[in-house]
Protein backbone atom coordinates (compact mmCIF):
# COMPACT_ATOMS: atom_id res chain seq x y z
CA UNK A 1 0.00 0.00 0.00
CA UNK A 2 1.47 3.28 -0.78
CA UNK A 3 0.77 6.19 1.36
CA UNK A 4 1.59 10.22 0.88
CA UNK A 5 2.85 12.22 4.03
CA UNK A 6 2.49 15.90 2.92
CA UNK A 7 5.04 18.17 5.36
CA UNK A 8 3.83 20.94 6.87
CA UNK A 9 2.38 22.92 3.80
CA UNK A 10 1.13 25.93 6.17
CA UNK A 11 1.01 29.42 5.94
CA UNK A 12 4.08 30.76 7.77
CA UNK A 13 6.34 28.34 5.47
CA UNK A 14 4.48 30.35 2.50
CA UNK A 15 4.58 33.62 1.38
CA UNK A 16 3.84 36.31 3.74
CA UNK A 17 4.32 33.41 6.34
CA UNK A 18 6.63 34.22 9.59
CA UNK A 19 9.32 31.76 8.12
CA UNK A 20 8.52 31.32 4.47
CA UNK A 21 10.05 28.93 2.26
CA UNK A 22 11.23 30.50 -0.99
CA UNK A 23 8.36 29.64 -3.60
CA UNK A 24 6.90 27.47 -0.71
CA UNK A 25 3.51 28.30 -2.37
CA UNK A 26 4.77 26.35 -5.79
CA UNK A 27 4.22 22.66 -4.25
CA UNK A 28 0.68 23.12 -3.13
CA UNK A 29 -0.58 22.66 -6.81
CA UNK A 30 1.52 19.38 -7.21
CA UNK A 31 0.42 18.04 -4.12
CA UNK A 32 -3.50 18.52 -4.47
CA UNK A 33 -2.27 16.13 -7.80
CA UNK A 34 -0.51 13.78 -5.72
CA UNK A 35 -3.26 13.22 -3.33
CA UNK A 36 -5.57 11.76 -6.13
CA UNK A 37 -3.04 9.18 -6.69
CA UNK A 38 -2.62 8.07 -3.22
CA UNK A 39 -5.41 5.82 -1.47
CA UNK A 40 -3.93 7.23 2.06
CA UNK A 41 -2.98 11.00 2.46
CA UNK A 42 -1.38 12.10 6.11
CA UNK A 43 0.08 15.40 6.81
CA UNK A 44 2.00 16.60 8.98
CA UNK A 45 2.08 20.37 11.07
CA UNK A 46 4.70 22.03 12.58
CA UNK A 47 2.65 22.83 15.97
CA UNK A 48 5.20 24.97 18.11
CA UNK A 49 4.44 26.33 21.49
CA UNK A 50 4.81 29.95 21.81
CA UNK A 51 8.47 29.47 23.84
CA UNK A 52 9.65 26.60 21.65
CA UNK A 53 13.39 26.09 22.03
CA UNK A 54 13.81 26.69 17.97
CA UNK A 55 13.01 30.21 18.10
CA UNK A 56 15.54 32.85 18.11
CA UNK A 57 14.33 34.56 21.50
CA UNK A 58 15.03 30.93 22.81
CA UNK A 59 18.49 30.64 21.35
CA UNK A 60 17.26 28.84 18.44
CA UNK A 61 17.56 29.20 14.47
CA UNK A 62 13.99 30.61 13.16
CA UNK A 63 11.91 33.02 14.13
CA UNK A 64 9.22 32.13 16.03
CA UNK A 65 6.53 30.38 13.26
CA UNK A 66 4.12 28.05 13.83
CA UNK A 67 2.46 28.85 17.13
CA UNK A 68 -0.24 26.45 17.76
CA UNK A 69 -3.70 27.51 17.26
CA UNK A 70 -2.50 30.78 15.09
CA UNK A 71 -3.56 31.17 10.79
CA UNK A 72 0.06 30.62 10.28
CA UNK A 73 0.13 27.11 11.77
CA UNK A 74 -2.64 26.74 9.51
CA UNK A 75 -2.59 24.59 6.03
CA UNK A 76 -2.52 26.03 3.27
CA UNK A 77 -5.81 27.33 2.11
CA UNK A 78 -5.55 26.10 -1.23
CA UNK A 79 -4.63 22.78 -0.14
CA UNK A 80 -6.96 20.04 -0.85
CA UNK A 81 -7.78 19.40 2.70
CA UNK A 82 -10.94 17.06 2.10
CA UNK A 83 -8.27 14.74 0.76
CA UNK A 84 -6.38 14.21 4.20
CA UNK A 85 -7.23 11.20 6.21
CA UNK A 86 -5.38 12.67 9.58
CA UNK A 87 -3.37 15.24 10.76
CA UNK A 88 -0.39 14.36 12.79
CA UNK A 89 0.95 17.74 14.92
CA UNK A 90 4.92 18.15 15.82
CA UNK A 91 7.25 19.67 17.75
CA UNK A 92 4.01 20.42 20.53
CA UNK A 93 6.62 21.14 23.56
CA UNK A 94 9.05 23.23 24.25
CA UNK A 95 12.11 21.11 23.80
CA UNK A 96 10.72 18.55 20.95
CA UNK A 97 12.68 19.86 17.85
CA UNK A 98 9.87 18.29 15.45
CA UNK A 99 11.83 18.12 11.75
CA UNK A 100 10.85 14.81 11.64
CA UNK A 101 6.98 14.40 11.25
CA UNK A 102 7.90 10.63 13.39
CA UNK A 103 9.08 12.62 16.70
CA UNK A 104 7.10 11.12 20.05
CA UNK A 105 4.03 11.24 17.28
CA UNK A 106 1.51 8.80 16.20
CA UNK A 107 2.29 8.87 11.85
CA UNK A 108 3.78 5.47 12.55
CA UNK A 109 1.02 3.26 13.97
CA UNK A 110 -1.85 5.40 11.62
CA UNK A 111 0.93 4.12 8.24
CA UNK A 112 0.93 0.48 9.69
CA UNK A 113 -2.88 0.77 10.66
CA UNK A 114 -3.53 1.66 7.06
CA UNK A 115 -1.01 -1.33 5.76
CA UNK A 116 0.98 1.47 3.91
CA UNK A 117 4.87 0.11 3.40
CA UNK A 118 5.70 2.68 0.80
CA UNK A 119 5.97 6.21 1.91
CA UNK A 120 6.06 9.28 -0.93
CA UNK A 121 6.84 12.09 0.99
CA UNK A 122 6.36 16.03 -0.68
CA UNK A 123 5.93 19.45 1.31
CA UNK A 124 7.97 21.75 3.19
CA UNK A 125 10.88 22.43 3.56
CA UNK A 126 13.46 19.44 1.67
CA UNK A 127 16.61 20.71 3.88
CA UNK A 128 14.39 20.04 7.44
CA UNK A 129 11.15 18.69 7.93
CA UNK A 130 10.94 16.60 4.53
CA UNK A 131 14.34 15.43 4.79
CA UNK A 132 13.59 14.25 8.35
CA UNK A 133 10.78 12.90 7.87
CA UNK A 134 11.87 10.40 5.08
CA UNK A 135 14.95 9.66 6.81
CA UNK A 136 13.15 8.63 9.59
CA UNK A 137 10.68 6.92 7.59
CA UNK A 138 14.12 4.91 6.03
CA UNK A 139 15.08 3.75 9.48
CA UNK A 140 11.24 2.57 10.49
CA UNK A 141 11.75 0.26 6.77
CA UNK A 142 9.39 2.19 4.88
CA UNK A 143 10.13 2.12 1.16
CA UNK A 144 10.59 6.20 0.60
CA UNK A 145 9.82 8.20 -2.44
CA UNK A 146 10.43 11.58 -2.51
CA UNK A 147 8.58 13.70 -5.25
CA UNK A 148 11.01 16.66 -5.93
CA UNK A 149 8.77 18.56 -7.66
CA UNK A 150 6.82 18.97 -4.92
CA UNK A 151 9.26 20.07 -2.00
CA UNK A 152 10.78 23.22 -1.58
CA UNK A 153 14.54 24.16 -0.01
CA UNK A 154 15.10 26.71 2.33
CA UNK A 155 18.80 26.60 1.70
CA UNK A 156 20.13 28.81 4.32
CA UNK A 157 23.44 28.06 3.56
CA UNK A 158 23.74 27.43 -0.96
CA UNK A 159 23.86 24.13 -1.28
CA UNK A 160 21.82 22.60 1.17
CA UNK A 161 19.15 21.49 -1.26
CA UNK A 162 21.75 19.35 -2.89
CA UNK A 163 23.62 17.98 0.23
CA UNK A 164 19.66 17.06 1.65
CA UNK A 165 18.94 15.36 -1.82
CA UNK A 166 22.51 13.46 -1.84
CA UNK A 167 21.92 12.37 1.93
CA UNK A 168 18.39 11.01 0.81
CA UNK A 169 19.63 9.17 -2.07
CA UNK A 170 22.22 7.71 0.01
CA UNK A 171 19.71 6.38 2.64
CA UNK A 172 17.79 4.67 -0.38
CA UNK A 173 15.30 7.42 -0.68
CA UNK A 174 14.19 7.62 -4.52
CA UNK A 175 13.91 10.62 -6.02
CA UNK A 176 11.42 11.49 -8.40
CA UNK A 177 11.05 14.44 -10.50
CA UNK A 178 6.82 14.90 -10.22
ZN1 LIG B 1 9.37 24.67 13.47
Amino acid sequence: MDGLIVVDVQNDFCSGGALPVPDGDAVVEPINALMDQFPVVLATRDWHPADHSSFRDQGGPWPPHCVQGTAGAQLHPALHSDRIDAIVDAGYEPELEGYSGFEETELERLLREREVDTVHVAGLALDYCVRATALDARRKGFAVVLHQGATRAIDAQPGDAERALDELREAGVQVVAD
